[in-house]
């Protein structure tokens, strides 16, 4: 089948859930991908930071592919001989103690919230379904019904209600907002490190130290959703690293499989995650063996290949590069580690969308967020000559505006 035909099929048979750019992807390695005509790209995208290690890492690839021989699923109704060893990994690697892993990153927000609301009920001994969370505004944490009764974003919502209660929004990046929204019922507080869906949105230095401690001066669980900051990407291991705070309950997935599975964590301790009692939670592909034999290898090359510290040297190389780039029509340039954006001015012709278009056709492949920010996240393996064929491409895009 020929690339538009293909892309006529999927649009004539699929639910338009997404506006993909039109570009059948068909291979991948590392950093680069081609499309069915045998052309390509640069993807600097990585699915949403899903594939962090580079696509179709060898090591991960092998590790799933002798899982697969010996045995793939046996439900949580059975032990099995490469749980322990996840939970023993990543407890190691993130100075967790507890464990519960799920398969996407919205079924790990999902276990949050239950956990949070359990334990206000049980431990801080909140008033029967009377317990509030916290989110922030702009929140991205996924797609299930409740998760998105709590987003700002009206098109996520629209016609989807009615939603579930218990949720209260303020600004995202302050801390004085937090204080004031707490009530004797307020059972955690939710936020995200940087505001990935958002635009890449860094708060003020110190926010995330500032909230820890007020969540531990009102007893609330401090949640943080590290799905898509977490392992690697900002240029260290959890974002919450840079400001060497440790929160109540963290959740991570995307990269946690390198991007052959989905596989997703919330990353916590006795206190919290021992609310929870047999029967009370649970999925049926959660923590299968499959499952954890590719998340362990995923992140043992992330620390073995030493990802993370090119996330960082990478990161700061190119955004340094793109702040050369003279363009009255950019707004701003921002980003931590490899996760980066260009925000253009609002009222730039063709907005974001445009530029990525074009990059598309120069070889990279890129996504907006929202009407006038490009985000740039590539793979963690790439390397400063890659930063520089992107850097070009991304001048030359931005060179007629
Ligand atoms: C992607 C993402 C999610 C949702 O993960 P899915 O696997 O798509 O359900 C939640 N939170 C953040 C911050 C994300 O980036």
């Amino acid at each position: 089948m020929k690339t538009n035909e293909m892309i006529d099929l999927e649009d004539k048979l699929g639910a338009h859930n997404y506006k993909p750019l039109d570009v059948v992807l068909c291979k991948g390695e590392g950093i680069w991908v081609w499309d069915m005509d045998g052309n390509k790209y640069m993807d600097c995208l990585s699915a949403y930071s899903a594939v962090n290690q580079g696509h179709c890492h060898p090591k991960i690839k092998k590790a799933m592919m002798d899982q697969a021989d010996k045995l793939t699923l046996t439900s949580r109704a059975f032990r099995n001989d490469q749980l322990a060893l996840l939970y023993d990994e990543l407890c190691k690697l993130t100075d967790s103690h507890k464990v519960l892993p799920m398969n996407s990153g919205a079924e790990a927000v999902e276990t949050v919230i239950k956990c949070a609301r359990k334990w206000g009920y049980e431990k801080k001994k909140v008033e029967q379904d009377k317990a509030e969370i916290i989110v922030c505004e702009n929140n991205f944490h996924g797609r299930t019904l409740a998760i998105i009764g709590f987003s700002s974003d009206e098109n996520a919502r629209e016609n989807f209600g009615p939603f579930i209660s218990g949720f209260k929004q303020i600004p995202f990046g302050d801390a004085d907002a937090l204080i004031n929204a707490i009530t004797p019922n307020t059972v955690a507080f939710m936020v995200e490190p940087i505001q990935g869906e958002a635009g890449v949105i860094i708060p003020p230095q110190g926010y995330l130290k500032k909230v820890r401690q007020v969540c531990t001066q009102h007893n609330i669980l401090f949640i943080l959703d590290e799905i898509q900051t977490g392992l690697g990407r900002t240029g260290k291991l959890l974002a919450e690293e840079h400001e060497g705070v440790q929160a109540d309950l963290t959740l991570i997935g995307k990269a946690l499989s390198g991007g052959f599975y989905p596989v997703s964590a919330v990353l916590s301790n006795e206190a919290v995650l021992g609310v929870l009692k047999p029967g009370q939670h649970g999925s049926t592909f959660g923590g299968n063996p499959l499952a954890c034999a590719v998340a362990r290898q995923a992140l043992k090359v992330l620390v073995q290949e030493n990802m993370v510290e090119n996330a960082k040297t990478m990161g700061d190389y190119f955004i340094e590069k793109l702040k050369q780039i003279d363009c009255p029509a950019v707004k701003e340039i921002r980003g931590r580690g490899l996760m980066i954006a260009v925000e253009l001015k609002s009222g730039t012709p063709g907005g974001a969308r445009a530029i990525c278009e074009k990059l598309m056709h120069m070889g990279l492949l890129c996504k907006e967020t929202h009407v006038n920010t490009i985000r740039f996240a590539p793979p963690l393996v790439i390397k400063k000559e890659e930063v520089d064929f992107a850097v070009e491409r991304i001048k030359l895009a931005l060179s007629d505006l």
